[in-house]
């Protein structure tokens, strides 16, 4: 399976997991037009697409998702708490996950994975190839859980959420409820807690290490690969930032 980004941060994401002629976007938090351009910079179009798969209702995940299942009649995979969402309009195709079951799309096996962020039940997302490759992708969370920490273990591709630098975001231009809401344990993961996560798995597998959702405000690039590389041996250059403006290259696992 390969992956790629097309944007990551709090102005729009969306992932691809790719494996033979399955393709799978998780979230497209971009306009219509716009995820047209960043597909195509990746060397797909919206027709290549098997299904959308989208992790919560926070407009940087769910802003285009409506528009592009309508034009290209994509079916749109969510929790049943997500699909309750009114801005995703008529979806032609949408089905609703148990997000306690694991369920196939083609040639993938996704596992949701609940996870505490200020959404109605916000999911992130572990992927199985038939090679037993597996990619994690983990962002919009505030804390981490035991059940999480065993549900990532062992991945040969990790996407995890850097958002910001305690310190940055509290000296910061956010206004102060948004600096609450970011650093409280239904927000958004900082560098430390990311630290954490890879401290507490096994990761003599990964092969990619992505840094996600990083906040441009809040963090920087130096201060977020020191504190991942913390404890951790991991090579600090062998760690991709994923960027708003181009996500990252596609990954081989
Ligand atoms: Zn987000
Ligand atoms: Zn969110």
């Amino acid at each position: 399976m390969r992956f790629c980004s097309i944007g990551s941060g709090s102005k729009g994401n969306g992932t691809l997991i790719q494996h033979g002629d399955t393709c799978i976007l998780v979230d497209t938090g971009f306009t219509l037009k716009d995820v047209e351009f960043r597909l195509a910079q990746k060397g797909l179009t919206p027709l290549d697409l098997t299904a959308i798969l989208v992790t919560h209702e926070h407009s940087d995940h769910i802003k285009g998702v409506g528009p592009l299942a309508r034009k290209f009649r994509i079916p749109v995979y969510c929790s049943h708490g997500t699909s309750l969402y009114d801005g995703l309009g008529n979806i032609p195709s949408l089905v609703v996950f148990d997000s306690h079951e694991p369920f196939d799309i083609g040639q993938l096996t996704i596992t949701p994975v609940v996870v505490p962020h200020d959404a109605r039940e916000p999911t992130q997302f572990v992927i199985h190839d038939p090679d037993q490759k597996k990619l994690g992708i983990l962002t919009d969370l505030g804390s981490l859980t035991p059940y999480i920490c065993e549900v990532y273990d062992a991945c040969h591709g990790l996407m995890l959420e850097t958002n910001h630098d305690v310190q940055m975001l509290r000296l910061g231009p956010y206004p102060p409820k948004l600096k609450v809401r970011v650093e409280g344990p239904l927000g958004h993961l900082n560098n430390r807690q990311a630290a954490q996560l890879l401290n507490s798995i096994n990761c003599d597998n990964l092969q990619f290490l992505v840094a996600t959702h990083i906040s441009e405000k809040n963090n920087n690039e130096a201060i977020a690969i020191d504190a991942l590389s913390n404890g951790f041996s991991w090579q600090k250059d062998s760690i991709i930032m994923a960027t708003q403006e181009n996500g990252f290259p596609w990954c081989e696992l």
